[in-house]
C-alpha cells in the first residue's frame, strides 16, 4: 500500500509540474505577443522583423561590417532568374565605380527601406519633438515617385535584398514620422527617401548635416530637435557611396549629368517646421538620405531612375 501511495504522490507532483510548465509557456507566449503586436499603419512584414533581429546585431552605426554574403549567380538557384530591370538590364557597362553592382550577384541578409515621398496627412504636433508630422499630397510628384519606388523594389528583390516600403499605395496616408518609424522598426540597413522637383537640374542626394546643421524646429513650439549624431555620420558616408553608383548608372542609361551630393539645407516647409534637415531625419535610427531628380526627367525615365537607385543601394551594402 505504501508503495502505491508513493507512486500516487509522485504522479501528483508530476501533474503539478506539467500544469506549472503549461502556465509558464502560456504567459511567455502571451507577453511576447503583447510586445510584438504591430501598429496598424506599419507595413513591415513579420519575416522582415525576424530577419532584422538577426541582422541588427551586425548592422549598427559604428561602421562595423554587417553579415555580407555575395554569391555568384547560380543558374540552378532560380533566385535571380530574371534581373527585373527590363530593357535596361542587358546594358553592357558595369557601372564602373559601383563596385557592388555586379549584375549576377545576390545580396542576402539585408533589409532596406524605400520611402516614396508625400501623402495627404493631417496637422499633428509630435509630443516627443514638438515638430509637425504633417506631409502633403504633392502631385504629380507623389504618383511618379511611388511608381519609381515600386520598380526599384522589384529590381532589388531580384538581387536578394529585402525591401520595405513606407507606403502601400499612392494615396496611403503616411506622415513624416511614420516614414522614419517604419524604417527603424524593420531594422533597415538604410532608408532612401525618393522625391522629384521641377526646379532641380540633375540628380542630387541630400544628407542630414553635422552640427550646427543637424536640427529642425517648429515655429509654434520653438523647440529644436536634433538628428542622432551616429545616424548623421553614417548617412553622410552612405549618401556619398549611393550617389556615386546611382549617378554613374543614370548617366550610362540616359546620358544625364551626374549631379552631386549635398548637405540638407531647408528653410521653412509650409507646415511650420524650419531648419536645415528634412523633418523625417529627426526620428531616424538608421542611415537616411533623400534623392531628388528633375520632375519631368523623372516622369519620362522611371525605370532608369529605379535601376540607378538599386545600384546606389547595392553599392552601400556591407560598407
Ligand atoms: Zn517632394
Amino acid at each position: 500500500m505504501r508503495g502505491w501511495e508513493k507512486g500516487e504522490r509522485k504522479r501528483a507532483v508530476g501533474r503539478r509540474r506539467i500544469a506549472a510548465l503549461a502556465v509558464a509557456i502560456f504567459l511567455v507566449a502571451f507577453i511576447s505577443g503583447l510586445f510584438l503586436r504591430e501598429p496598424s499603419w506599419k507595413i513591415c512584414p513579420k519575416e522582415a522583423l525576424e530577419e532584422a533581429e538577426v541582422s541588427q546585431e551586425n548592422q549598427n552605426v559604428s561602421g562595423e561590417s554587417p553579415i555580407f554574403q555575395q554569391e555568384r549567380a547560380d543558374n540552378s538557384s532560380g533566385e535571380i532568374a530574371e534581373s527585373g530591370s527590363g530593357a535596361n538590364s542587358g546594358g553592357s557597362g558595369t557601372g564602373g565605380e559601383s563596385t557592388g553592382s555586379n549584375a549576377n550577384a545576390v545580396y542576402t541578409g539585408y533589409i532596406i527601406c524605400l520611402d516614396p515621398g508625400h501623402a495627404d496627412t493631417p496637422y499633428q504636433i509630435d509630443a516627443e519633438t514638438g515638430l509637425n508630422t504633417q506631409d502633403w499630397a504633392n502631385q504629380p510628384e507623389m504618383s511618379i515617385v511611388f511608381d519609381i519606388a515600386l520598380r526599384a523594389k522589384g529590381i532589388l528583390e531580384s538581387r536578394g535584398v529585402r525591401v520595405v516600403m513606407t507606403k502601400s499605395s499612392v494615396s496611403a496616408q503616411v506622415n513624416l514620422k511614420q516614414r522614419a518609424i517604419t524604417a527603424n522598426q524593420c531594422g533597415a540597413y538604410l532608408v532612401v527617401h525618393i522625391h522629384t522637383d521641377p526646379g532641380i537640374s540633375s540628380p542630387t542626394t541630400f544628407f542630414p548635416g553635422p552640427a550646427p546643421n543637424n536640427w529642425k524646429a517648429n515655429s509654434q513650439t520653438g523647440r529644436k530637435a536634433y538628428v542622432d549624431a551616429g545616424v548623421q555620420a553614417r548617412s553622410q558616408k552612405l549618401a556619398g557611396l549611393f550617389h556615386s553608383a546611382m549617378s554613374t548608372t543614370l548617366q550610362r542609361l540616359t546620358g544625364s549629368p551626374k549631379g552631386g551630393v549635398a548637405m540638407e539645407n531647408r528653410g521653412a516647409t509650409g507646415t511650420g517646421n524650419y531648419g536645415p534637415v528634412l523633418t523625417y531625419d529627426i526620428w531616424s535610427k538608421v542611415p537616411t538620405f533623400t534623392l531628388e531628380n528633375n520632375q519631368s526627367f523623372a516622369n519620362s525615365h522611371r525605370q532608369e531612375i529605379a535601376q540607378s537607385i538599386a545600384d546606389g543601394v547595392i553599392a552601400c551594402l556591407g560598407k
